[in-house]
């Protein structure tokens, strides 16, 4: 336990966050309930404490590197699986108020279970597909920032993401180099929902050098009405 805190803290350090022990012991606590389920639920291939600790937790905070989110934001982790990267996020930033998507029943299942452990205020855990929820009132056009790791291509993802945003609002996609492809085919997507790409930061994770890119996008107005398209389509037929 000491050191699995000790590799978090030193490896947060080295990315410039400060991690407190209240902290270091939640990401524990979660790190113990994730490879328990595991045992029972394919959660994650991940399971030695050092692959958890810098692959899930730390590359999950890297995303507060490109874009600090002001106190009290409300940001929405978009196909979280397991909690990532929003669970992180919302323990070393408890201020903020935070939306976990996910479709799989088991995954949300897991996900209530340790937000219960963790004790933690103002985590919502919604089991649905990212199309429908951002055409409900309670969503669409309501948060701050947006999150989403390994979950679609980008054209994917913007059609995802976007329509949950305020306009001002921010999308973090948290990518590997092969983003650069995905770019070019961006494009469409970002000028029919409404969005522009504010910066690419090129992050290499602490202990282990994988290098991550983060790609930030302003919401830079209103998302017509027709999108997100129906669940599946923006992945069979992307903008
Ligand atoms: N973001 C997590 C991570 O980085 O470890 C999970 C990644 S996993 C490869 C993709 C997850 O997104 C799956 O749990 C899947 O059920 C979920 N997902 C995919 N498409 C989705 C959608 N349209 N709406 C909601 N969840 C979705």
């Amino acid at each position: 336990m000491h050191e699995f805190k000790q590799l978090l803290r030193d490896a947060a350090g080295a990315l410039g966050i400060s991690l407190r022990e209240d902290m270091c012991e939640r990401f524990f606590r979660y790190y113990r309930l994730l490879i328990e389920w595991n045992e029972k639920f394919n959660l994650t291939s991940l399971v030695e404490p050092r692959d958890v600790a810098i692959k899930h937790f730390i590359d999950s905070l890297t995303c507060l590197l490109v874009h600090n989110p002001a106190g009290g934001a409300r940001f929405v982790d978009i196909g979280t699986g397991a909690g990532f990267p929003g669970l992180p996020v919302k323990i070393v930033r408890e201020d903020l108020l935070c939306t976990l998507i996910e479709s799989t029943g088991k995954k949300v299942s897991f996900l209530r279970q340790v937000a219960g452990a963790l004790d933690m205020a103002d985590v919502e855990v919604v089991c649905g597909r990212a199309e429908e929820l951002a055409h409900q009132a309670r969503y669409r056009a309501s948060f701050d920032l947006a999150l989403a790791r390994a979950v679609a291509p980008l054209p994917v993802l913007l059609e995802y993401a976007l329509p949950f945003l305020k306009t001002g609002g921010y999308f973090i996609a948290l990518k590997g180099p092969a983003v650069q492809e995905e770019l070019p085919a961006s494009g469409n997507a970002l000028n029919v929902l409404g969005g522009n790409v504010k910066e690419i930061m090129t992050v290499f994770l602490p202990v282990t050098g994988d290098e991550r890119k983060l790609v930030l996008i302003e919401k830079t107005g209103p998302t017509p009405e027709k999108y997100p398209r129906r669940p599946g389509v923006p992945q069979r037929r992307p903008l």
